[in-house]
């Protein structure tokens, strides 16, 4: 599909609605992004006319629903060039899938004293999880720094790196500040060092699309719903070798190959991971959503948001008394700002009111908000379908709202 802005904006009917009493602006697509009309009537079609259990069914309701879920696997191992679909493991989302890297990965491979590298711009559920299990294991969390532009601190990160270090799981592109990690180099980095890599691809995925064998990372998280896809679905990606090497995060049903009360044996790649029935609905609707993936023209989309970013930033920076936080050099559409003698959460109810969504607060980034110094930002995060002619509204409705609270 070639790039235009009317016709992709015409496969989202949300942004045809109305919010407030005016037409519907929406730059909160770092919380979640809106969804095509394919998507939405993958969801629908499947609960209307295919609803079944999966795996275990000899009915063909019961096969079809299979096939249908099971083609988001191979779609996304073919989408992110993965070697095999059985290193696809499908999980609730980002969170989920961290939370069984530490659980799995960590309670095996992380000892006294091992370290795990994160850094600054974490978004929590990049760290909670390490806390938690570097508690338990009695390692030790390191944090990568950053500068005042909100860029990570390459050398100092890479200085960091010693023989106790097992793992850099680290952020692609910050939810809060929009800065671009330079992961090929950490991970090229580590690699040379014996330390294994996993990257947050949760803001990745809607800007770019991701190679995992060309990074050559070793695990890669994303939530669909950050993508056009839907809520409740999302993805673990690991090296099968490494996937082969770690036990079962949760025990139940489908991740087992034989039960008895006094053992049990589990299932191969990629069920030994999905205990119980998995959100299967999500799974159909991420199917179609891949095929509304593949059809974008990824280049012209890049270049669209680049354009959107420049000009955004520019038209902010004409206001007098506000201060961008995160001005990384290599930045997504993503745009974090303060606003002198104004409260986000103040601006943010009156851009509402204009029918603008962006978001304000603290974006799940606290260490980062409290390294900056601020309690958080009102945030603008862009997507695919946002044009100049909405920055242009956001812009005079910030006027609008500034000259009220000020
Ligand atoms: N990491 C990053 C960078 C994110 O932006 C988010 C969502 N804001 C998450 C992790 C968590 O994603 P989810 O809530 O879908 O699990």
């Amino acid at each position: 599909m070639s790039f235009n802005i009317e016709v992709l904006r015409s496969q989202f009917p949300i942004l045809s609605r109305k919010v407030n009493g005016q037409p519907l602006i929406y730059f909160d697509n770092g919380a979640t992004a809106q969804k095509p009309q394919v998507m939405i009537d993958a969801l629908n079609n499947y609960y209307s006319f295919q609803n079944a259990n999966i795996h275990r069914g000899v009915h063909s309701l019961s096969q079809e629903a299979t096939t249908a879920f099971e083609a988001a696997r191979t779609k996304a191992q073919a989408y992110f060039n993965a070697a095999k679909s059985e290193e696809i493991i499908f999980t609730k989302g980002t969170t989920d899938s961290i939370n069984l890297l530490a659980g799995s990965f960590g309670r095996t491979f992380l000892n006294e004293g091992d370290e795990v590298i994160i850094s600054t711009m974490e978004h929590h559920s990049n760290i909670v999880p390490w806390q938690m299990i570097c508690d338990e294991r009695k390692a030790k969390l390191r944090i990568a720094p950053i500068n005042e532009k909100g860029e990570l601190l390459l050398d100092e990160l890479k200085a960091m790196v010693n023989e106790k270090t097992k793992l850099i799981s680290i952020v692609h592109i910050s939810n809060a500040l929009g800065t671009i990690n330079p992961i090929q180099e950490i991970i090229d980095f580590a690699h040379a060092h014996d330390v294994l890599v996993a990257v947050d691809g949760a803001q990745s995925v809607p800007h770019m699309k991701i190679d995992v064998q060309a990074w050559d990372c070793d695990f890669f998280v994303f939530s669909a719903h950050k993508m056009f896809g839907p809520t409740g679905i999302g993805m673990l990606y690991g090296k099968e070798h490494l996937l082969n090497k770690m036990p079962p995060y949760q025990g139940g049903g489908d991740m087992i190959k034989t039960v008895t009360f006094e053992k049990t044996t589990y299932n191969e790649l990629p069920h030994k991971f999905e205990a119980g029935t998995p959100n299967i609905a999500a799974g159909v609707a991420l199917s179609a959503t891949f095929d509304f993936l593949n059809e974008l023209d990824w280049e012209a989309i890049h270049q669209h948001e680049t354009e959107l970013l420049a000009y955004a930033t520019a038209e902010l920076k004409k206001i007098e008394g506000l201060r961008i936080i995160g001005e990384a050099a290599n930045k997504a559409s993503v745009i974090s700002f303060l606003v002198d003698g104004t409260h986000p959460f103040d601006v943010g109810v009156i851009l509402d009111q204009m029918g603008i969504a962006v978001r304000t607060g603290h974006h799940c980034t606290q260490p980062l908000m409290d390294w900056f110094k601020i309690p958080g930002t009102i945030r603008a995060s862009f997507a695919i379908y946002n044009t100049k002619e909405e920055v242009d509204k956001m812009i005079v409705a910030l006027n609008r709202a500034i000259k009220m609270l000020r």
